[in-house]
């Protein structure tokens, strides 16, 4: 969502006559769009704040931005950090060239944010019309682009900001979402991701996302669909799963966080399902789609997880045997009822261990599902040179190192002339690991 945001972010400046370049030290504004989920990802932030603070002594009249989720929590109080001219909420985005501009030419400090955002208009124009405004140039790797389907969540996961600073749940019209799609098919591009919090609950009258799935199916040159994020649900779910096993622009990718094995957890967690519903679901979503590639989420170290907690997250992930796996530990975010209400138990060193372990326990599986795909050919959708590639510009056939993933969302390296980056490549697999898919290009 974040990465979306930035896109349409960057196509609203360019628009607006800016230009974007990579120093922060030669640029006359400096944009920081943040997310709030984790305390981390805060504190980064805030770190980087202090680098840009070195900055800006010698450059007093360089505008430094704090945009997104951040900006709607923190509101007044990041305006007291000496180094930050502007703050502005997810959803106050589209407002961001007026913002800067007013910036730079007036050396004011301004916030914009949500002052009741749950209140926030499910009706808010700007917020539709800002989707539009990349002109489908809103692509973050060469051919592949996200789409938003839906803003906001209605859930209220007892550790999760997002409510709080995304606003309520309001699925976008699939007319609006068609049209665009269209624009950024017509622009090149070959893979859509939709986007929503809990995807799987877009509703727009009578469509639901399986419809919107074969509404987008049907657009040309859009070659491969993906969705993300799913929530463990019923509702709609079969259908979902159907339209992916008929559609074949639809990747056999599901993206389905359990959080916790633990019954009791979930129920601390206000997830509102147990770890066997989760389990039947994912059963179910494996009969309708055979050789469906599936990924989690978890998180550790919640209030009150015990080492029992904990043992029963192992098994359930050792049961699901998941494509790969996000594991986080649990920190408590200001405002949400986890931290009102439970106790921050589990003491940081449990948590960082308990994360390894997760890890490890998915390492293997991971590890033992890429060794099936060993001497297979597979179709990849380039993205350009892998991180290697800088450091190695040419393998050994002269071409260098290029980076693609799978329709199921494997990583796959190999060598390959650079112009193929947003084509498709079929790629012999050679070697693997846990994370990584090893192989020759082929014809
Ligand atoms: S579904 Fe739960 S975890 Fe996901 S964004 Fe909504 S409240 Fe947060």
């Amino acid at each position: 969502m974040n990465k979306l945001d930035s896109a349409l972010v960057t196509a609203a400046l360019k628009g607006g006559g800016f230009e974007i370049i990579n120093l922060e030290k030669d640029a006359d504004v400096v944009l920081i769009n943040t997310c709030s989920v984790r305390e981390h990802a805060e504190q980064r932030v805030l770190s980087h704040l202090g680098f840009l603070k070195h900055i800006k002594e010698s450059k007093p009249n360089m505008v430094v931005g704090v945009i997104g989720c951040m900006a709607q929590r923190l509101g007044a109080e990041l305006l007291k950090n000496k180094t930050v001219d502007i703050v502005c909420g997810p959803a106050q985005i589209p407002q961001i060239t007026e913002l800067v501009t007013k910036a730079l030419q007036e050396k004011k400090r301004t916030i914009s944010v949500t002052e009741k955002i749950r209140q926030l208009s499910p009706e808010d124009e700007t917020l539709e019309e800002f989707e539009m405004v990349s002109d489908g140039d809103d692509s973050q790797l060469p051919a592949q682009a996200y789409v938003r389907a839906m803003r906001g969540c209605n859930n209220f996961c007892s550790y999760c900001i997002v409510p709080y600073v995304r606003g309520p749940e309001v699925s976008r019209p699939p007319a609006a979402i068609i049209e665009q799609v269209k624009r950024l098919a017509g622009n090149g591009v070959k893979l859509v991701t939709l986007l929503g919090q809990m995807v799987n609950a877009y509703k727009y009258d009578t469509y639901c996302l399986a419809d919107l799935l074969r509404m987008v199916s049907e657009i040309d040159g859009i070659e491969w669909i993906r969705f993300v994020t799913s929530y463990p649900t019923e509702e709609y779910y079969e259908q979902i799963l159907k339209a992916m096993a008929d559609l074949p622009k639809v990747c056999h990718y599901l993206h389905m966080p359990a959080q916790s094995g633990s019954d009791k957890i979930l129920k601390a967690m206000n997830r509102n399902y147990t770890a066997g519903k989760y389990l039947e679901l994912i059963e179910k979503a494996r009969e309708i789609v055979p050789g469906l590639a599936i990924s989690g989420d978890f998180m550790v170290g919640f209030s009150g997880e015990t080492e029992e907690d904990f043992e029963k997250t192992v098994s359930l992930v050792e049961k699901m045997r998941y494509k790969n796996c996000f594991v986080f530990k649990y920190s408590p975010r200001p405002g949400t009822a986890a931290e009102k209400r439970l106790q921050d138990t589990v003491p940081e060193e449990v948590k960082r261990e308990r994360n390894i372990k997760l890890l490890a326990v998915q390492e293997k599986i991971s590890d033992e599902l890429a060794k099936e795909i060993l001497e297979t050919e597979v179709k990849v959708l380039v993205e350009g040179l892998s991180k290697k590639a800088g450091v190695n510009p040419c393998g050994e056939k002269g071409y260098p190192q290029l980076v693609g993933r799978t329709a199921e969302d494997w990583i796959v390296v190999f060598d390959g002339p650079i112009n193929l980056a947003g084509e498709f490549a079929k790629v012999k697999i050679t070697k693997t690991s846990p994370l990584t898919l090893f192989g020759e290009i082929q014809g």
